[in-house]
């Protein structure tokens, strides 16, 4: 930039410079031709006085120090000198510029006119010239100087922004997954080359959706910001702290002492997050826990993620806020829940799926309803339990399709009844909070009702504490749509959930299923007793009939009844039944 100014500076002065030489001689010889021609007629009269006179004139031409006057024979016949002291600096410098016009008369040269000028004033120019030059070329080149320094800084600063971006996480600013990827198969490469163990401790946030629902995206934010704080804090220099995604994070810790630091970070993350949750919000922040060690759990970086998510997995099933450290029976498990799970899907589409129907009976002992109990016969395992396979059908969603299923089921079990002349008494079908989440399964859910159909004389349903709470303030919700469509529900397993019993009166539900745990054992549990008749006056205060769930032992049965409970359940009673067996319960063919 400053050598190509300073071409144009260069090349801009030579051509200065020969433009104002030119202009120069011009204007000298122009000057000694209109004194040459004034001087024609002193010249003829040779009067000296007169060429004198005229020679003067050229005071007024500032370089000219020398002009004369020559007869044709050469000898001078008048002369001009600048008066004053010699040549100024410029014209020291300059070169000197000589003319000789001729003088004419009638054809003939009657003298010659000489002139001499400095070339002082032509530099004088230049170096005005080159000087307003030299500073236009310091204002630019230090104008330019500015104006590229900043913008080096800035590409510097932006750069250097991307480099950090590559490798860390914009809002926690700690690792992101592709530098911990690179850590991990560093860590790895080390522990099976060298012997040096290292273990990985994957970290998620507990319902962080719920964070981000009730208290905003900002507060979500900065519950991340402090979790990665704390993570910070609780590491050794040169452990890895990273944020994988979302809520997920990840610690990698590494050398001989991994096992006892894994174990600290852990139980004191934990800790601190309680301390934290106590101190100041509503909301409390909890996380849950999966580690496993290298190289003994994982020989390569994907099997260490892989651990460490079962572990994770695991914590999560545990209940929450918990930390769970990979074991190889661990990993059969899941990886038994997941071969159940493929064949869960291909079953209920074979049409695996069955129901049994356990009576429910009310205090004079007739039946008043039947309970649907889902029932899978597994190809090669036989019949596995609804404890076992439910929870599977919720966390991969195919509870979606299990319901359908029970629900044909159900429609096909209930027409069977009736073409065997059987009163069919209403079936109550259970319905899992996983169902109700998303609006396409709600709204398959419903369409699957009226398709089949189902009415409301034929089904009610059973729905835990937690999904019809959830879905208090919901205009929309479930439990408004079908209790307006006049299905019956029920609160299934009644007191174990979170919710007071002052809700009931906003749900007005047909039934209350009071769970098995207050149930068994009541005619001797003081406490059990004192439980089931705060419900049973709540309840038929509000107009719901009790159900007491999980009757095993006629005391209980006769206790129960003597509480106040309407409607009575349980293996005491009558255990599941085929829907064949179930038609010798129901009241035969009527006449
Ligand atoms: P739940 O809705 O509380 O169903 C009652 C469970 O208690 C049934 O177990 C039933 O067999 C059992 N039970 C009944 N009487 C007694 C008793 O006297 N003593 C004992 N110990 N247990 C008794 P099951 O069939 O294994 O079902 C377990 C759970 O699986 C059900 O609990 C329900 O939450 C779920 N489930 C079953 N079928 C379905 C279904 O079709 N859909 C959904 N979403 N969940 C279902
Ligand atoms: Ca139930
Ligand atoms: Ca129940």
């Amino acid at each position: 930039m400053v050598v190509a100014m300073l071409w144009s500076a260069a090349l801009l002065s030579v051509m200065g410079f020969f433009y104002l030489s030119h202009r120069h001689a011009q204007s000298l010889r122009v000057h000694a031709e209109i004194v040459g021609h004034s001087a024609t007629a002193a010249a003829v009269f040779d009067s000296e006085h007169d060429a004198q006179d005229l020679l003067r004139a050229f005071s007024s031409v500032p370089d000219v120090d020398l002009a004369r006057l020559r007869r044709p024979d050469g000898s001078v016949l008048a002369e001009y000198r600048r008066p004053g002291a010699g040549p100024s600096l410029w014209q020291r410098v300059g070169r000197v510029q000589r003319l000789a016009v001729p003088v004419r008369a009638n054809g003939q040269t009657v003298a010659w006119l000489d002139v001499q000028a400095q070339e002082g004033e032509l530099w004088s120019t230049m170096a005005a010239l080159m000087a307003s030059l030299a500073a236009v070329m310091l204002v630019a080149t230090t104008f330019t100087h500015l104006v590229s320094h900043r913008m080096r800084a800035a590409v510097r600063s932006a750069e250097d922004r991307t480099r950090f971006l590559a490798h860390h996480d914009e809002l926690t600013g700690l690792a992101n997954r592709a530098r911990f990827g690179t850590a991990l198969a560093q860590a790895v490469a080390t522990a099976r080359h060298h012997g040096t163990p290292a273990r990985l401790l994957c970290v998620d946030v507990d319902d962080f959706k719920q964070i981000n629902d009730t208290r905003g995206h900002a507060a979500g934010d900065q519950a991340l910001r402090d979790l990665a704080d704390l993570l910070r804090q609780l590491v050794r220099e040169g452990d890895l702290v990273a944020r994988l995604g979302g809520d997920e994070f990840a610690v990698l810790l590494t050398g001989p002492h991994c096992d006892g630091a894994s174990e600290r970070v852990s139980s004191e993350l934990i800790a601190r997050l309680r301390a934290l949750s106590h101190a100041q919000s509503p909301c409390p922040l909890r996380v849950s826990m999966g580690g496993c060690r290298i190289p003994d759990d994982a020989r390569t970086p994907d099997e260490a993620m892989q651990c460490a998510d079962m572990a994770l997995y695991e914590a999560k099933r545990a209940g929450k806020g918990t930390a769970v450290a990979y074991t190889p029976a661990l990993g059969e498990l899941q990886r038994d829940r997941q071969r159940l799970q493929q064949d869960l899907h291909a079953g209920i589409h074979r049409g695996q799926i069955e129901l049994a129907y356990q009576p429910v009976f009310d205090a004079a002992g007739q039946v008043r309803s039947v309970e649907a109990l889902a029932r899978w016969t597994h190809p090669t395992r036989g019949a596995i339990g609804p404890a076992e396979f439910i929870p599977i059908a919720e966390e991969s969603g195919l509870i979606v399709e299990l319901t359908l299923a029970c629900m044909a089921r159900a429609r096909a079990d209930i027409d069977a009844w009736r073409a065997a002349g059987r009163q069919p008494v209403p079936v109550a079908l259970n319905i899992s909070s996983r169902l109700l989440l998303r609006d396409t399964d709600r709204a398959r859910f419903l369409g699957e009702l009226q398709t089949l159909p189902l009415s409301p004389h034929e089904v009610e349903f059973e729905l835990t504490e937690s999904v019809l709470f959830d879905d208090l303030d919901n205009p929309d919700s479930i439990l408004v749509r079908l209790q307006a469509m006049g299905y019956g529900l029920a609160i299934d397993d009644f007191g174990t959930g979170y919710s007071s019993l002052a809700y009931l009166r906003r749900i007005r539900c047909r039934k209350i299923k009071i769970d098995r745990l207050f149930v068994a054992g009541v005619a001797t549990d003081r406490d059990n007793a004192l439980m089931v008749e705060s419900i049973v006056r709540v309840a038929h205060s509000l107009d719901m009939q009790v159900v007491a769930e999980g009757v095993e032992h006629a005391a209980d049965r006769d206790r129960l009844v003597q509480l106040g409970c309407d409607l009575l359940q349980g293996f005491g009673l009558c255990e599941p039944q085929t829907p064949q067996a179930l038609g010798r319960w129901l009241a035969g063919p009527t006449p």
